[in-house]
């Protein structure tokens, strides 16, 4: 599981959690954005 972080070129930024660093929309505008940023998220 990674934690992945989000920056959106319309200034919006997130993070969600996937089974692995996958693009994500924004929640804003709705872009495809890729992850800047993915930490490992493993529950151990
Ligand atoms: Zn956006």
């Amino acid at each position: 599981m990674f934690i992945n972080y989000y920056e959106c070129p319309c200034g919006t930024a997130w993070e969600d959690r996937h089974s692995s660093t996958v693009d994500d929309d924004c929640p804003s505008c709705g872009t495809s954005c890729s992850p800047d940023e993915s930490d490992d998220a493993d529950p151990e």
